[in-house]
């Protein structure tokens, strides 16, 4: 059994809904979801023309090898409708192996640690709450450390931990949405 860590990323449709859907989805015979970071609401980069993302981090215990992890990786997201149209664009479901084990990948398909996951804050900020002392087996250094190395991309906390959404807000008003803070982080 192997420990790694995936982080997932939307930003079509129901961002939340699809972030719960893709969790239950890695629920498989050779796949256990171990924990699940805070959702964060982070801002696009690489095409920064499209809507906030939602992202989390995942720690999962797995017998499958990581190309093996990688295929059930894009069949949820083929299952759940995902559409390559524009490279870096919108998506309602992204599921990348971020660290799988201390083990360093290099083939066609698959780059383990992923291969920008140290200048990402929307992939650092998430993956800290659950590895923050785990070090990156290439970088040799903590992902505390990259974390606090990453400068000026905004996110900001979704919901936290134990804060459940409240469906019935004062005056009787159904909302299916959490309360949100209101706080942008930003590194500068
Ligand atoms: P994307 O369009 O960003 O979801 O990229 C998906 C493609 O990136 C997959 O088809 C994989 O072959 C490739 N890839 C390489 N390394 C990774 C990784 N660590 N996690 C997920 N996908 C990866």
């Amino acid at each position: 059994m192997k420990r790694a860590f995936l982080g997932l990323g939307s930003n079509l449709g129901d961002r939340e809904a699809h972030l719960h859907e893709a969790l239950r989805r890695l629920e498989a015979p050779r796949c256990r979801v171990l924990r699940v970071s805070s959702i964060y609401e982070t801002a696009p980069r690489d095409l920064p023309a499209q809507p906030w993302f939602l992202n989390l981090a995942v720690e999962v215990e797995t017998s499958l090898f990581p190309l093996m992890l990688l295929q059930h990786c894009l069949k949820i997201e083929r299952i759940m409708g995902r559409r390559r149209t524009t490279p870096k664009g919108p998506r309602n479901i992204d599921i990348d192996i971020l660290l799988y084990g201390q083990f360093k990948i290099d083939s066609a398909g698959l780059t383990v640690p992923h291969p920008r996951l140290h200048e990402r804050r929307f992939v650092l900020e998430p993956l800290a709450k659950l590895a923050g002392d785990i070090t990156h087996p290439g970088l040799r250094q903590s992902i505390r450390e990259l974390l606090n190395g990453v400068k000026g991309q905004s996110l900001r906390l979704w919901h936290p931990p134990q804060q459940q959404p409240d469906p019935r807000p004062a005056g009787g008003a159904t909302s299916s949405r959490p309360n949100r803070p209101s706080t942008l982080q930003s590194r500068s």
